[in-house]
């Protein structure tokens, strides 16, 4: 075939971008079911403003305790956690844990001794261990794991978080500073799908038949939300003997909905969407839960 188009490198990052940030719904075998939803737990303190305050939280302090009264973090963040809905003797995994907001999240709910936390990147397990001493007093309890999270399939957790590394939206619109849409890190960022699906499925593999997985992101692509759910799903009927369900999270959004603002249209998962009188997010989260 003669050429009769020549494309310039810079040409074939755009076309691949345009390809990764798009999602095409294919007809997947997946039943999706109406859980009965979640009861708050008592024990989950949590504070968000309400809708239209946009005012400021002060920086927290130590406390006479030498502890730090409250940690911030984007309230949309809670969500995964309540969508995981722990129970006191859950055998809990946090996948990718740090700088460990959710993890703090998650040990107001269940005991340290049943929690697990996993990072790859050593400054950020640094960062949580930091985190964890200055909120959580019995810490040593948490077991603490570095591994690369895509070659973990011990069967062992009733409930497993994938707070997977993202676009991270919210950040790369507001700091220059490791910002994943600089030219140098153009291969990285079209590599998150792919890395996003193989951790999902490490989480999938992870749990125990009958518990859950919740996978979530702070990102607006589809490709990155329900695209990854997608691409899981068909992994595991075409690969695996593994029986999955996805848990419909539309109680959530009822829910939060004096809260949060939802997107009302992914297929797999919820999403918030940040606007001005709601400024949260986004956050993407999912729910599947591992029948056999
Ligand atoms: N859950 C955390 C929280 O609430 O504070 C935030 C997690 S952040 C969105 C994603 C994390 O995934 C990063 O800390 C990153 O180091 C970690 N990560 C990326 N690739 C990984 C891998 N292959 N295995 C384990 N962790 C990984």
């Amino acid at each position: 075939m003669p050429v009769d188009k020549v494309y310039s490198e810079k040409e074939i990052l755009k076309m691949a971008e345009v390809q990764q940030s798009m999602f095409e719904p294919r007809d997947i075998q997946v039943s999706t079911v109406m859980p009965i939803p979640a009861t708050l737990p008592e024990e989950l303190r949590m504070f968000a403003f309400n809708k239209g305050d946009v005012s400021t939280f002060p920086a927290p302090k130590l406390d006479s305790t030498n502890l730090v009264g409250y940690y911030l973090l984007d309230a949309s963040s809670i969500l995964p956690v309540i969508a995981l809905d722990l129970q006191p003797h859950d055998s809990v995994l946090d996948l990718c844990a740090a700088p460990g907001g959710k993890t703090l999240a998650m040990l107001q709910l269940v005991s340290a001794d049943y929690m697990t936390c996993n990072d790859v990147s050593t400054a950020r397990l640094r960062r949580l261990k930091e985190v964890l001493k200055w909120y959580y007093p019995h810490y040593s309890n948490v077991d603490i794991l570095q591994r690369d999270a895509r070659q973990m399939h011990e069967c062992l957790y009733s409930k497993v978080l994938v707070d997977a590394p993202c676009n991270t939206d919210r950040h790369v619109v507001l700091e220059d500073e490791n910002n994943l849409f600089k030219p140098s890190r153009v291969n990285e960022r079209l590599e998150l799908p792919r890395r996003q699906k193989d951790l999902l499925l490490a989480g999938i593999k992870c749990c125990k038949p009958g518990g859950s997985v919740v996978y979530s992101t702070c990102t607006l692509s589809p490709a990155q939300n329900d695209g990854v759910i997608q691409a899981v799903v068909e992994e595991i009927w075409q690969q695996t003997s593994i029986d999955i369900v996805i848990q419909d999270l539309t109680w959530m959004a009822s829910k939060f909905r004096n809260t949060f603002k939802f997107y009302r249209n992914c297929r797999h998962g919820q999403l918030v969407l940040p606007c001005l009188t709601a400024n949260f997010g986004p956050m993407y989260f999912s729910k599947i839960t591992r029948i056999k």
